[in-house]
């Protein structure tokens, strides 16, 4: 890319989260293999995100390369409006087979972020069925669910500042985010109140919505799972529903297929998204039990409202299909486990250095948390010159890598995030 294409795009193109006015630094990739980003020159940085968990199987994987090539020769996309097609079938057969029991009946989206609103209307749409419309939702603290409107009203009102969106964003009902950490000894006083909030507000609460165990972009903290269990019960005694977001932990990430399974729940609806194509395309699921899909489809409306015009786009399905034959091949059981291993001996002793303020890893996710904000430009610049690719925020380095990713990769991710915390240059 010449000087005039990246002057052209910090002119003209949004980035996430970046200022228009002052943006950041980006990087020209014009190619990524395996574990590996190429940039256009030439340099290759060892790839420590994912794409934000997605990427699990590396990039340019022939068997999805494959996947999609084949697709694209018979058909990329029909509507899905009173048409079926294989690659649908496919998936949403392997889907439903590979969740927890009572759930079936699926709904494709295009992206994570829509798989929450339908979730969410699912849930609306439930109640309102029963002839009983309940209109609020309760969730933790430091959560993230999107950033359309509907997920951005139970993402972490701070994080998400919804002082922006005030008196056009719903109010839900916020509890404190759990405390008591993945692995640490159960205390009973952490629900206390959630537990309040719950009783509360028990004839006004359509579901409840979490992310299962870790709590991604809304600080990357891992919890109990027996807050899932605790919870899974209380819905159960009020009849309220739970909708667990597995678009970031689901199909493998945090060692076990969904975070669900490290507390043994099922949820009532559950969101799929990232990792569904294995990175290679947009396309999310969200999966209600018969219970659900029926009640809501008895009532007024006599359908669920809801209809993407790429619903269950073709290619995406396809490229869907063949990632979850991969995983279904089983390797992640023992890529994610041998990663969790690396990543602890090599980032917990980083927990004595005088910047970092704690350290987690929980399957193929390492966390250090620094004392103060990084320097993101800094920071990334360096990263790129030790020749991988990690993109902090905040208070938080972190590295999820693909599950292919080998131990050499992975140490080089380790020795440039245990070289750049030493450095009080990149704090700010
Ligand atoms: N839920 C969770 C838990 C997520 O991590 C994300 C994305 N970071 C989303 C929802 C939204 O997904 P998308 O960015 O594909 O809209």
């Amino acid at each position: 890319m010449t000087p005039a294409d990246l002057a052209f795009d910090q002119r003209h193109i949004w980035h996430p989260y970046t200022s228009m006015s002052q943006p950041l630094p980006v990087y020209p990739v014009v190619a990524a293999t395996g574990c590996e980003l190429q940039l256009d020159d030439g340099r290759l940085l060892v790839d420590g995100m994912s794409s934000w968990w997605a990427a699990i199987h590396g990039y340019n994987h022939p068997r999805l390369n494959q996947a999609m090539k084949a697709q694209i020769d018979s058909m990329s996309h029909v509507m899905f409006g009173g048409i079926t097609h294989p690659p649908a079938v496919e998936l949403c057969r392997k889907l439903v087979a590979m969740t927890p029991a009572p759930l079936e009946c699926v709904f494709l989206a295009d992206s994570g972020s829509v798989a929450v609103e339908v979730a969410m209307k699912m849930a609306l749409q439930y109640w309102h069925a029963k002839g009983q419309p309940r209109q609020r939702f309760l969730t933790f603290r430091n959560g993230y669910h999107g950033d359309t409107f509907g997920a951005m009203s139970v993402c972490d009102p701070d994080n998400s500042m919804h002082s922006l969106w005030q008196g056009y964003l719903p109010e839900h009902l916020f509890a404190p985010a759990p405390q008591c950490r993945f692995g640490d000894e159960w205390n009973e006083m952490d629900m206390v109140p959630f537990a309040r909030l719950m009783a509360a507000h028990r004839e006004e609460i359509a579901a409840i919505i979490l992310e299962p165990v870790v709590q991604g972009a809304g600080g990357m903290r891992f919890y109990h799972p027996e807050w899932l269990r605790r919870i899974r019960r209380m819905c159960d005694r009020e009849g309220i529903l739970l909708i667990a977001d597995e678009i970031a932990t689901g199909f493998g990430r945090t060692g076990k297929l969904f975070a669900c399974d490290h507390a043994g729940i099922s949820p009532d609806i559950m969101c799929l998204g990232k990792a569904l194509t294995g990175g290679t395309m947009t396309l999310s699921a969200t999966l209600a039990t018969r219970h659900v899909a029926e009640t809501i489809s008895d009532g007024e409306a006599g359908c669920f409202m809801h209809g993407p015009t790429f619903m269950g786009n073709p290619l995406a399905c396809a490229v869907a299909g063949e990632s979850l034959a991969l995983l279904a091949e089983g390797d992640w059981q023992q890529q994610v486990p041998a990663i969790e291993h690396q990543l602890r001996e090599g980032l917990l002793p980083l927990a004595a250095s005088e910047h970092v303020a704690d350290v987690r890893v929980l399957g193929a996710i390492g966390v250090v948390e620094t004392h103060r904000p990084v320097d993101m430009a800094a920071l990334q610049r360096f990263f790129v010159e030790q020749g991988v690719w990690i993109r902090p925020f905040g208070r938080l380095i972190y590295l999820m890598p693909p599950y292919v990713i080998s131990p050499a990769q992975l140490d080089k991710l380790i020795s440039a995030v245990a070289t750049a915390v030493e450095d009080p240059a990149f704090f700010s």
